[in-house]
């Protein structure tokens, strides 16, 4: 990753965890607040199904705001991602990761469609497996000394973690990732930008666009924040965790 493309600074520190921020060198068109298209049937990527009902995560996760914001906005990615795959079929054969962590190696002419609606669909899809139907409480095992080291404890990083979340302007998604050092921190990113594009590895994400909870939660972004803690899926953090480390 070349350095105009993207730079990052650290803006806050908490104990020994890192927030930092990643923004971006140019400017992006404003994605439309409204329900997307419908997306087209041409792949070659398509839409994952949700792993439980739009009303299972309720009422955490309102039914309604599950359903647009999986069946039209993640379709809608989906759908854009594919236009302007089309016109390089051969890019259309490789996982959406391996776009998404070199994008200065796709063609110019494409790059910020791949960069926002790539980012948009793989964000999304992992996101939708970071919830369960009662999930939340606290991570165990390995996974929970990790955040511990990282974090002084569980607490120490559900605070920094919100804090994350809290403080990005507009729309945008905080994250744990894998460092490119190999620890464990939180990092906020605009729009749909991957960790992958900068090197991270993504272990638990929340989407913080309006989309995700204007339905329910208004302008209350706090109270939508605090309320997702309750269906995070561990589980799949420490899953995701393990094959980066365990090579599974
Ligand atoms: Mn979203």
């Amino acid at each position: 990753m070349k350095e105009p493309t993207f730079s990052r600074r650290d803006i806050l520190k908490y104990g020994i965890a890192t927030v930092s921020i990643a923004t971006v060198g140019r400017s992006f068109a404003q994605e439309s607040a409204a329900p997307v298209a419908a997306p087209s049937a041409t792949g070659p990527f398509t839409l994952p199904p949700l792993p439980y009902a739009v009303d299972e995560l309720e009422p955490y996760i309102d039914a309604q705001t599950m359903a647009i914001h999986h069946g039209k906005h993640h379709a809608g990615y989906v759908a854009k991602l594919n236009e302007a795959i089309s016109q390089h079929p051969e890019l259309g054969t490789r996982p959406i990761e391996h776009l998404l962590d070199s994008l200065d190696s796709l063609p110019e002419g494409i790059r910020t469609a791949v960069r926002n609606h790539g980012g948009g669909h793989h964000n999304h899809s992992l996101f939708w497996a970071m919830m369960r139907k009662e999930g939340g409480g606290k991570p165990h095992g390995e996974l929970a000394a990790e955040i511990d080291k990282a974090f002084g404890s569980f607490d120490g990083f559900k605070e920094a973690f919100t804090k994350a979340a809290l403080g990005v302007f507009g729309s945008g998604w905080a994250w744990l990732t894998l460092s490119p050092e190999d620890t464990f921190t939180i990092i906020q990113l605009p729009n749909q930008d991957s960790p992958l594009s900068i090197g991270h590895s993504p272990l638990l994400g929340l989407d913080v666009w309006e989309h995700a909870y204007y339905l329910k939660y208004q302008n209350r972004r706090a109270d939508y924040v605090a309320a997702w803690f309750n269906v995070v899926n561990w589980a799949e953090v420490e899953s995701l965790w393990f094959s980066l480390v365990k090579g599974d």
